[in-house]
């Protein structure tokens, strides 16, 4: 259920009907939005309470909600959720571009790809040091001592980091170096994991499982925004299908969907979402078009030589750099805008397919 406030009502009178709400055993939750303010209830109300609600001064409307997930929801929070982290803005008008290495391999690696995206416009580097691995035998990421490289790499650059995190007792020691957790496909609904994500306030980038409905996407990000931390992307990364000519099919409807359905940011992952390296610009342009809030996107300066199968589906710098220059032009018609500038072409010089 959400009460919804008449314009311009003092904080004094919404203290008051969240006062007057949870006194019945109920939690109220304030979403104060540019035009009005949402109280959004969440527990099991009292059947008489909407009725008594609807009764009191300064209240326009209550209205029920029959969906599973309350926080993730539009109906609770009506504006866009702007995530900042050190500066950079995700969510809303803003693109965010998180570019790198399936994997960190070592530290030349990853400050090379680093310095690439930085130059190239992009505002966060990617790279796993836990890799959730299909295979048992397969690299399965150098762990604790990547988390560090890249944290290394990204200040260097001046860039945040993102890196995946597979298990609740590594929550605590990946925040420590990483800007932004991610939550990947196949874990999207390990539900300690996201319970631990609840507790930090570190932003997490929660990836769609490959079999999952939206429905159950935003109930996987209900659980992190349920216990404490507000700050959720949601990421699609495509889905299986039966086609078999792409690793998965990058479901380009989720992203306006999941943005009428929630106000979370919405990022979209074509490296993945595609699995070979010439879609990955048409299908970050088509996300882009869709209405995505940013890309995440795998790129090397040696992806033949990728400590993962992902080599395949990486980016080289150079295709990288160009792909984010169409970005620009393309957000101007969408209403999305870089806050980064681009280096210079030179910036590129040093390194040789
Ligand atoms: C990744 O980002 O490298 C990754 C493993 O992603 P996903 O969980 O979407 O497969
Ligand atoms: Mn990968």
């Amino acid at each position: 259920m959400i009460v919804i406030t008449n314009k311009n009502v003092s904080e004094e009178r919404i203290g008051e009907i969240v006062q007057y709400i949870e006194k019945t055993g109920v939690k109220a939750h304030v979403s104060r939005g540019e035009d009005r303010t949402v109280v959004g209830i969440i527990g099991q109300a009292e059947p008489t309470l909407a009725e008594q609600l609807r009764q009191m001064k300064d209240v326009e409307n209550v209205i029920k909600i029959s969906k599973s997930y309350k926080l993730a929801s539009r109906d609770f929070h009506p504006d866009d959720t702007i995530i900042e982290i050190k500066g950079v803005k995700i969510g809303g008008e803003h693109m965010v571009v998180m570019g790198g290495p399936c994997a960190v391999e070592n530290p030349e690696q990853i400050d090379e790809i680093a310095r690439l995206v930085k130059a190239a416009g992009g505002q966060v580097l990617r790279g796993g040091a836990f890799k959730p691995r299909t295979g048992p035998y397969s690299f399965q990421g150098v762990g604790v001592e990547g988390l560090a490289m890249m944290a290394e790499a990204g200040k260097r650059h001046g860039l945040l980091t993102i890196t995946e995190v597979m298990t609740p007792e590594y929550v605590d020691v990946c925040a420590e170096y990483a800007d932004i957790l991610q939550v990947g496909t196949r874990n999207m609904q390990n539900f300690d994991l996201l319970r631990k994500l609840g507790t930090v306030q570190t932003p997490v980038l929660l990836k769609r499982g490959f079999s999952s409905t939206y429905d159950e996407f935003l109930n996987a990000a209900e659980y992190i925004l349920a216990g404490g931390n507000p700050n959720v992307m949601l990421c699609e990364r495509g889905i299986r299908t039966f086609e078999q000519y792409t690793r998965n099919t990058l479901d380009l409807t989720a992203i306006p969907v999941l943005q009428q359905l929630s106000h979370l940011p919405v990022i979209s992952d074509p490296s993945h979402g595609t699995g070979r390296r010439e879609l990955v610009e048409p299908m970050s342009k088509a996300s882009v078009a869709a209405g995505a809030n940013g890309l995440i996107i795998e790129m090397h300066t040696d992806p033949d030589n990728s400590m993962t199968g992902d080599g395949v589906q990486s980016l080289f710098p150079d295709q990288f750099a160009a792909l984010l220059k169409d970005l620009e032009k393309l957000g101007e018609l969408v209403g999305r805008r870089f806050d980064t500038e681009k280096a210079p072409a030179e910036a590129f010089a040093t390194w040789k397919k």
